[in-house]
């Protein structure tokens, strides 16, 4: 298959899945950040060609039924991960739409997931391991710049690609993580505590406090950093708190919107991203045009 062939591949499926995605849950994203995740799927596959066309089983699910919470409860994890066996080497890779940088500097959150998967594929399955690495795929502001807006990656000038590839160099997806099966316990564990805290209806949000103080090892605030992507802000008091103190005395719904949405300046993504979802579900902007919500 030519290059050409396996990016318009990429393109049509990428679609298809976005489509069946919308109709299923009945939300959407703007066309901006369609083409975002277009792009991000399309760097994936310049900068990784040959890690994806090595990968020999694809999507591998892995179960762990039957563990217990600190409170008693049943519950089972699942993820999934692709796998390379290559003559006498064997690799896990886990996917990730997060920044490679932040990876790096955060190892240890990763490394709690990808041993566990690594315990169940080695431990319970008996099957071969050597190494495990984590593919971020999310590309930083310097590749962004370089991609002239509304443009797909598999749409650049020879110039433009040029460009792009020299950036490119000092892109760094692939980490690799180290392998210690010592701590899988300490993850059930974990993760069982998450599972008592469901079921005991515990989701308080944190202090305001916590929304403005620095998030982890970064120098991005908590508010920044989660409370943006996070879909529950719209009803949360501590960040609705933290919006209305930043925002000015005298301040307009247009300066107040701005902590509910990424990127307030861009009212041509916010109109997309309504027209968007009212595209995705009409049965519900017409009950609200209805109910005059
Ligand atoms: S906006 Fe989301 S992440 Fe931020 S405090 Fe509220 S619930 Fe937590």
């Amino acid at each position: 298959m030519t290059q050409q062939t396996i990016e318009a591949f990429i393109r049509e499926v990428y679609y298809q899945n976005f489509e069946l995605l919308r109709q299923e849950g009945g939300g959407s994203i703007s066309p901006e950040a369609r083409e975002a995740g277009i792009n991000q799927v399309l760097l994936y596959w310049l900068m990784l060609r040959e890690i994806a066309e090595r990968v020999t089983d694809t999507e591998v699910p892995i179960n762990l039924p039957n563990q217990r919470s600190p409170e008693g409860r049943m519950f089972g994890i699942e993820g999934v991960v692709d796998i390379i066996r290559e003559d006498d080497k064997t690799i896990m890779y886990d996917i990730k739409t997060h920044d490679p940088d932040y990876v790096r500097t955060h190892r240890e959150l990763y490394e709690m997931q990808l041993n566990l998967y690594a315990y169940v594929w080695h431990q319970l399955r008996g099957q071969p391991l050597d190494m495990t690495a984590i593919i971020a795929t999310a590309y930083d502001e310097k590749i962004r710049d370089v991609i002239p807006a509304g443009k797909l990656v598999d749409e650049l000038t020879e110039d433009e690609m040029t460009r792009l590839k020299t950036v490119l160099d000092n892109w760094q997806p692939v980490i690799e993580i180290d392998f210690n099966e010592a701590s899988v316990q300490e993850t059930i564990r974990k993760f069982g505590e998450v599972v008592d805290k469901i079921e005991n209806r515990q989701f308080a949000p944190p202090e305001l406090e916590h929304l403005k103080a620095p998030w982890q090892t970064t120098n991005q605030l908590f508010a920044t950093r989660v409370c943006r992507n996070c879909d529950a802000r719209f009803s949360c008091t501590p960040y609705r708190a933290y919006a209305q103190e930043r925002a000015p005395r005298n301040w307009r719904m247009a300066e107040f919107t701005q902590y509910f949405y990424d990127d307030p300046a861009d009212e041509t993504a916010q109109e997309g991203w309504v027209a968007a979802n009212l595209n995705a579900s009409p049965e519900d902007a017409y009950l609200d045009a209805l109910l005059g919500e």
